[in-house]
């Protein structure tokens, strides 16, 4: 029984985990268990457009924000898409091409809005770029790599306008389909995350985050307080010591594997990439093309 955690049937030790980790088991828990427990690792499915794009734009942009303001530009980045171009997953050449010149584009229009000298929306100074986190949170160590950490003019946190500090902005770059909202940013579990972990790491305030969606130029940012981060927290910590919990079912008896990671079947499995490994899944919904997901 844990003394750390203070949940019966819990683990002792704190569980390490990152914002995908915790989503996928709120999502799935027999895909939870198909993509991290499971050993040796089954098979997974190929490539998908939809990531080798999102992956293309995020490696571009954490090469554009590696320079300083004064050497970056529109032009330079959209170079760079077409060095760090890959079409695995696309349909063919043709749809390939439609997207690496999107992808010139939006990340040509977001480096001349946002990031070079004299930029007309500035987000002020970039002081982490797919920077790892790593701290203790609500009962768990929270990971992972935060796209960007920005540094700007804040409140400090009594709301005191006159008491002006340098904050924290946790940044995610957005490549899908659907263009996020103010809603989906504060939502997000993965950005209250970082925005904790940010604070235990670098010491500063952090209460801001956001989603930049690069197809459609949007930035969907939410402030969070004390209570909303305090949810984030107790919510994640929950999960986590469920998932910990669990692992150590597994590993102690894997007879219990259907038990504890029942499928979760519905229209999403036709993206899974374990899918081929869970008849539930496939009688659920057919599968999807390589090539779905991409923002139109
Ligand atoms: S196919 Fe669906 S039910 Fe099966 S593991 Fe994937 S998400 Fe879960």
């Amino acid at each position: 029984m844990s003394m750390q955690l203070g949940l019966e049937g819990m683990p002792d030790r704190l569980v390490r985990v990152t914002p995908s980790r915790l989503a996928t088991w709120q999502d799935c828990r027999r895909r939870y268990r198909l993509t991290y427990l499971d050993r040796p690792a089954p098979p997974r499915g190929g490539p998908r457009a939809a990531s080798t794009l999102g992956a293309v734009v995020h490696t571009v942009l954490h090469a554009v924000y590696a320079e300083p303001a004064h050497r970056r530009g529109g032009d330079r980045a959209a170079a760079l898409v077409d060095r760090q171009w890959s079409s695995e997953g696309f349909r063919d050449d043709a749809q390939a091409a439609t997207y690496r010149e999107r992808a010139r584009t939006w990340v040509a229009d977001y480096v001349e809005r946002h990031a070079v000298a004299g930029a007309p929306e500035p987000l002020g100074e970039t002081v982490g770029r797919e920077r790892w986190l790593s701290a203790p949170v609500g009962g768990m160590v929270a990971e992972g790599r935060a796209d960007r950490l920005d540094e700007r003019d804040g409140v400090d946190g009594s709301g005191s306008a006159a008491l002006r500090v340098p904050e924290i902005v946790v940044v995610d770059y957005k490549t899908g389909r659907r263009v996020p909202d103010v809603e989906d940013a504060r939502r997000s579990p993965a950005l209250a995350l970082y925005a904790l972990a940010a604070r235990r790491t670098l010491r500063r305030p952090c209460r801001r985050v956001e989603l930049h969606h690069l197809p459609s130029g949007t930035i969907a940012a939410a402030d969070h307080d004390e209570d909303s981060l305090a949810g984030h927290r107790e919510r994640a910590g929950a999960a986590a010591a469920e998932l910990g919990a669990a692992a150590e079912a597994f590993a102690a008896d894997p007879g219990v594997a259907e038990t504890l990671f029942p499928p979760a079947p519905g229209p999403r499995c036709g993206a899974c990439d374990v899918r081929r490994h869970c008849p539930e899944g496939r009688a659920a919904a057919p599968a999807d093309p390589a090539w779905a997901g991409l923002a139109p």
